[in-house]
């Protein structure tokens, strides 16, 4: 047998929470990235990061992250498919690694864009998910 035979699957419980990367120009998308922000903020329990006009770390566009938990990821997700505004998105677990995390085991909607890999530790502290900051009111 090989080894990828013989080995083990990773287990659900390495993922402690997760970050949405909502990409957007400056100067010609902030608009749909400020209207899908509220929207989000409307109707998910999430934390919703400061606005990055510049690109910072790993990330090569402005953006800002919207962290959620685990329990978040099976609404969140299939509707920003729906709803991403042509924007691009990364959504990546959050394990022990960020640098697996961003750059092998995320997923994109819309076009994905470059990450940085020497911005990416290959080891970091788990990250559990932030106490939410929106107020969630609107049906998904
Ligand atoms: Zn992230």
């Amino acid at each position: 047998m090989t080894d990828v035979q013989q080995a083990e699957p990773r287990p659900l419980a390495e993922i402690t929470s997760f970050h949405a990367h909502v990409y957007y120009d400056p100067q010609s998308t902030r608009p749909q990235a400020e209207r899908l922000r509220s929207w989000i903020g409307e109707r998910f329990p999430v934390t919703l990061g400061r606005w990055h006009e510049v690109k910072v770390g790993p990330h090569d566009q402005a953006m800002y992250q919207v962290a959620f938990a685990k329990e978040v990821f099976a609404e969140l997700v299939p509707w920003l498919m729906l709803n991403h505004e042509g924007l691009s998105i990364l959504i990546h677990p959050n394990t022990s690694s960020p640098r697996r995390d961003h750059l092998v085991d995320p997923i994109w909607i819309g076009k994905p864009l470059p990450v940085h890999a020497d911005q990416l530790p290959e080891q970091a502290e788990i990250e559990l998910a932030p106490a939410p900051n929106t107020h969630p009111s609107r049906r998904v």
